[in-house]
């Protein structure tokens, strides 16, 4: 059973009002605040460097814990600034070869899609969109009529940034790897909501956040790549973290997952991050995702009942995040208008989809997180 009492009286937050943003940015734990301050103090006393070495051990632990929360190996993590910067340093590490094809999902992530149409102009990358199901999740059924030997990634999200839907995301793990494809997973909105494990979803690459469901610092990140796919990635910048100079005409690649990091970085966001991680995992994350979709479940029951509002989630499975539009009010209306409430939620707006072309309606985006209670989700559907 969770301590929701206990768990809020940790979350300073928590007495501020009512936070719907757990898909934007998290209410972090005291721990994690406290970690990063800690450290901020002993820089400022006996400076950065000095710091960093007497922090050593506790930095080396957050690969353990990253590692850890995923069911990866410490040596399979690279810490980065964010999660795009993680995406991007597996994405941009791809050789590509003109005419390589890659296969994404209609609800992917702008700054993905964006890069997607990057690498078609610069390398000659042909994208592909592989269509919904019924149930607006990737169609299995055309991802794998769509998988062939030109298929050199199938890159998607787990959990999309503005649909309540969780994607298939191990079926295409399978479909993936009998096709020889490498499958790289944006798995920003479910690393701390759901239980998120490499092994069974089976990518190769995977990125996350720090400041969402997994309640750590912003400017945090970290990215996973699976120890066979390691040799097959070039990262696409180099420093003196992620090789060693060898000699006039020579650098060696780090043997282990670093070779994606650079080496300056928030040391007090590294270990804040590690916090959230060990935080999360003392709660346990099956735990977080029973309590997380069952408060899902339970908003968009409420919303459902309300006359004018119209819930427009799809997916078989649902998440944390919920969306809805309002017949004769527009989303930026509702949200201003809740928060002189104190109840924060945002507005989920895009400049082009796939599925709905240019300028797709706005939409209300509320996500709850475990220490969301009940008499929340009430005070949120009396204001509407
Ligand atoms: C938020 C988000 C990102 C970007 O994360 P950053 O840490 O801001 O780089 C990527 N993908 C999805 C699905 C997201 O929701």
């Amino acid at each position: 059973m969770l301590d929701i009492a206990g768990i809020r009286a940790e979350t300073p937050g928590c007495r501020e009002g009512v936070h719907l943003n757990a898909a934007g940015s998290a209410l972090p734990p005291r721990v994690v605040l406290e970690t990063m301050r800690d450290h901020l103090d002993l820089e400022a006393h006996i400076g950065g460097y000095e710091a960093a070495d007497a922090a050593e051990a506790r930095l080396t632990g957050t690969y353990d814990s990253l590692a850890r929360l995923i069911g990866a190996r410490p040596d399979e993590i690279a810490y980065a600034e964010s999660a795009t910067r993680a995406w991007d340093m597996a994405f941009y590490g791809i050789p590509f070869r003109p005419g390589d094809r890659v296969l994404t999902s209609a609800g992917e992530y702008s700054s993905n899609t964006i890069a997607f149409l990057h690498a078609a102009r610069r390398q000659g990358v042909k994208v592909e969109v592989v269509p919904d199901d019924e149930y607006g999740q990737i169609s299995l059924d055309a991802l794998k009529a769509a998988l062939d030997d030109d298929v050199r990634l199938v890159a998607i999200n787990h959990v999309p940034t503005h649909d309540g839907l969780i994607n298939p995301v191990a079926e295409v793990g399978r479909l993936a790897r009998a096709a020889g494809a490498l499958y790289l997973l944006d798995a920003c909105q479910s690393v701390g909501q759901l239980a998120v494990d490499v092994g069974e979803i089976g990518c190769d690459l995977l990125s996350a956040t720090g400041r969402k469901f997994l309640r750590g610092p912003r400017g945090t990140g970290f990215l996973y790549v699976r120890r066979s796919a390691l040799g097959l990635l070039d990262p696409p910048f180099l420093d003196l973290r992620a090789a060693d100079w060898t000699g006039p005409d020579s650098y060696e690649l780090r043997g282990d997952a670093r070779r994606f990091e650079s080496w300056e970085r928030s040391v007090a966001g590294q270990l804040g991050l590690g916090a959230a991680a060990e935080y999360a995992m003392a709660i346990g994350l099956e735990v977080i995702e029973k309590r997380v979709l069952e408060l899902g479940a339970l908003l968009r029951t409420a919303l459902a009942e309300l006359p004018d509002v119209t819930v427009r989630d799809r997916g078989l499975h649902r998440s944390g995040i919920v969306t809805f539009t309002h017949r004769d009010r527009e989303p930026a209306e509702i949200v201003a208008s809740l928060a002189e409430r104190r109840i924060h939620v945002r507005v989920s707006q895009q400049t082009y989809r796939y599925d709905e072309g240019a300028r797709p309606e706005p939409r209300v985006r509320a996500s709850v997180h475990y220490y969301t209670t009940e008499d929340e989700i009430r005070r949120l559907i009396t204001a509407l």
